[in-house]
């Protein structure tokens, strides 16, 4: 029989599931390992921390295994080519686990990581890594494994997660706010910019951020499409006595008392060359 070592699949030294790898293997080959005499009459059942229970037949067996317990764990570390297994630990009752395959999940934190769900691409990452293990039950129980792995992995991050201040969905750890709210939040604060700047389009940032907070390019995009719906009003009719005057306050950021004559002239200017030019050449 081969080594151990030589077989291991390169995915799983990469994924770091070589120890559970090798302690699955021990278990799955344990008549090949320890003879057909000791498998009949012993059960393995898991070795944590390179201490392996040992389930005996009785308790003749159970006296017999202390005297033979060298050559079972030399047995076990030629076959893992490596120290797996330090000392044994021998129990009464008898093949006990048999009917229990999940025992893992005694172990595991009593949280809801089972809500955590894997997605497809996920699922599909494990079929590949376990393709090339050819013994059925082994991949089976690795495919458990990396399953488990990756769900705990995605439970653990998932426990630092925050609710969104606005909402309560769960975000990463450091937004207060979820994508969905953010972009609400910040539309919201354009639409209540426009506003601001339809009655008082001379206000500039600064002054604009003191009602409403916002950020600097909300607030550029938010007065460049007053600005538009101004330019497009005003160059519809020229006399609109509205929207010439807003523009001029809007684009001199000036207010009603400051803006010349020589402002609006200029900002008639502008409108003029709007509607001479076709839209889709501007
Ligand atoms: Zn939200």
């Amino acid at each position: 029989m081969n080594s151990l070592r030589e077989i291991m699949p390169r995915m799983m030294k990469s994924i770091g599931l070589e120890k559970r790898y090798r302690d699955e293997m021990i278990i799955l080959n344990w008549r090949q390992i320890v003879g057909e005499e000791i498998a009949a009459n012993t059960r393995p059942g898991k070795i944590s921390r390179r201490v392996l229970t040992l389930a005996a037949k009785n308790a003749v067996w159970a006296h017999h295994l202390s005297t033979l317990k060298e050559e079972i764990i030399a047995k076990i570390n030629t076959y893992a080519g490596e120290k797996a297994v330090s000392d044994l630990k021998f129990q009464a009752g008898y093949f006990r686990n048999d009917q229990n395959e999940n025992k893992d999940e005694d172990e595991l934190p009593a949280m809801n990581w089972r809500e955590v769900r894997l997605e497809n691409s996920e699922k599909k990452a494990i079929e590949t890594m376990t393709a090339p293990l050819a013994d059925d039950l082994l991949r089976a129980k690795m495919k458990r494994l990396l399953s488990k792995e990756i769900t705990f992995r995605k439970f653990r991050r998932r426990q630092e997660w925050q609710p969104c201040r606005k909402c309560g969905v769960l975000r990463p750890a450091g937004d207060d706010l979820c994508v969905t709210c953010a972009a609400e939040i910040r539309a919201a604060g354009r639409d209540s910019i426009r506003k601001l700047l339809r009655d008082a389009p001379w206000l500039g940032y600064e002054e604009c951020a003191r009602y409403i907070p916002c950020r600097r390019s909300d607030f550029a995009a938010a007065r460049d499409e007053v600005a538009e719906a101004l330019l497009t009003a005003a160059a519809r009719d020229v006399n609109d006595p509205v929207a010439l005057p807003l523009l001029t306050m809007l684009l001199y950021k000036a207010g009603p008392q400051a803006i010349t004559e020589e402002m609006i002239a200029n900002t008639l200017e502008k409108v003029r060359r709007k509607s001479n030019v076709p839209a889709s050449r501007r």
